[in-house]
């Protein structure tokens, strides 16, 4: 059984996509590691990629070019600074050149050395090949699968043996809703009481509470830069960012200087009902420009649905509980990563094999099962508030206009934690024994929906908006 932690669901990247960006990103990464435990890294001269599938027909829109390149460049998804990122693939234009693991000069040239094939590979719709040559011979090449979330896989090593260690320690190993809801009856415990069981068979107490900070604090940040940064965004299609006017309208005139004193600061201002949805939508708003932008994201659980479980949990911290900090923040990550999990196991989180349910469906689930938690549901209540924020996502397609991760994209992320805030009210005053659909029946269904939608709706960018709107009228 696959144990995942809640940070492999929480993970810290760059935008706009987990699974085009992120997951290529941290394959480049991979085949430098296999490049040098075979003792050939040094003798390379020239290298290409090829894409496939998905990663090929909505790649250029969403960063799949750039992210290999700055993989190979030996830059960290998690820390390069993202004002870094220009200068580094503008270095490797100009030079016809990249610096391999960030310290040896190959020849490349991005317009020819990284290929863009429309025909999908029979393992994953997101598949990329890495070739090395020496001069004309060719040294090594390595094949990788992006399966969503930033995660990546190779095929003859499709549940990622590399975490066998850590699937074995897992005192609680959970695959299913149900499972998880027994263990916490056994244990008499919540569902976030049980997960931090789990990851302290992992880590440290202290890495834990500093790791979930971590990736909180990026959540804040990554709202206090889109609530504060106007103009429009990347990419050519004209999308105005929105956060900045609806902060602008919404905010007092309380003086800040951080992501922490502004949050502060909106929970000192007085929120009318009308605003509610608007500051929970500019939250989300505010996140998925950054992420259009390629700016630094947590992708929960992909970056296209990054703004939803931060609009959520800013929604509690800002409307529901003025005392709540780092200990509900932290309950908050843990059930959202656990709920997450289990449609990763379940079912999947990856665009091109279920379309958008599988990402704002999955995150709306998720912030809709740890909402529920901290406003004192019960385990089984959890898993109510989960299944019905994805009951009422099924279906959903991925259809990104011009292949940006913008529109419907950044939008959704609103619509996301709209509902799962419904979501989590619905089942705080439903009897978990009335609920007619269990969390598992509502992933497998959402499973087999994926497998019976068409291609042209799972980030291809060959259906629905993307066909409907002419980008030329944009
Ligand atoms: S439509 Fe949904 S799944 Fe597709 S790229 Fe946008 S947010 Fe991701």
């Amino acid at each position: 059984m696959e144990c995942i932690s809640v940070f492999d669901m929480l993970k810290i990247g760059v935008g706009p996509s987990s699974s085009h960006t992120l997951g290529p990103w941290r394959a480049a990464e991979l085949f430098l590691k296999e490049l040098r435990d075979r003792n050939i890294f040094d003798q390379v001269s020239s290298l290409k990629i090829d894409l496939f599938g998905s990663l090929s027909l909505t790649g250029v829109g969403h960063a799949t070019d750039l992210a290999v390149m700055l993989g190979l460049s030996g830059a960290d998804p998690e820390y390069v600074p993202v004002e870094d990122i220009s200068g580094i693939i503008d270095h490797i234009n100009a030079s016809q050149s990249l610096l391999l693991g960030g310290t040896m000069p190959v020849v490349f040239n991005p317009k020819e050395n990284i290929v863009f094939n429309r025909n999908f590979l029979p393992f994953h719709a997101n598949g990329m090949t890495f070739t090395v040559q020496y001069g004309e011979h060719e040294l090594y090449e390595s094949t990788f699968y992006s399966i969503g979330g930033g995660f990546v896989v190779k095929e003859e090593n499709p549940d990622n043996q590399e975490k066998e260690e850590i699937k074995a320690t897992f005192p609680f190993p959970i695959e299913k809703a149900t499972e998880l809801l027994a263990y916490c009856k056994e244990q008499n415990m919540s569902i976030s009481e049980l997960v931090y069981e789990n990851e302290k068979s992992i880590r440290s107490e202290e890495e834990i509470h500093n790791e979930l900070l971590r990736v909180w604090n990026t959540m804040l940040e990554c709202m206090y830069i889109g609530c504060h940064t106007e103009g429009i965004l990347p990419g050519g299609l004209n999308v105005r960012r929105r956060a900045y006017d609806t902060h602008s309208k919404l905010k007092g005139d309380l003086p800040y200087n951080t992501p922490q004193e502004w949050l502060q600061t909106i929970r000192k201002t007085k929120v009318y009902f009308r605003q509610i949805l608007k500051w929970v939508s500019c939250f989300a708003l505010a996140v998925n420009e950054v992420n259009a932008s390629l700016g630094r994201v947590v992708t929960a659980p992909t970056n296209g649905s990054a703004g939803v479980i931060p609009a959520v949990l800013m929604y509690y911290l800002v409307i529901e509980n003025h005392k709540a900090g780092d200990k509900e923040i932290k309950q908050f990550l843990m059930v959202a990563g656990e709920i997450g999990s289990i449609f990763k196991k379940g079912a999947t989180i990856s665009a091109a094999m279920g379309g958008c349910q599988a990402e704002i469906g999955v995150s709306s689930a998720m912030a809709a099962g740890a909402l529920c938690e901290l406003m004192g549901g019960t385990p089984e209540q959890v898993t109510v508030a989960a299944e019905i924020a994805m009951e009422h996502h099924l279906g959903l397609t991925c259809d990104p206009i011009g292949g940006l991760v913008q529109v419907p994209c950044i939008e959704r992320n609103t619509m996301g934690a709209i509902k799962a805030i419904n979501a989590a009210e619905l089942a705080l005053d439903t009897d978990p024994k009335n609920a007619k659909v269990p969390l598992d029946k509502v992933v497998n269904t959402m499973w087999e929906t994926a497998k019976d939608m068409n291609n042209k709706y799972k980030e291809t960018s060959e259906g629905g908006l993307a066909v409907a709107v002419n980008l030329s009228d944009c």
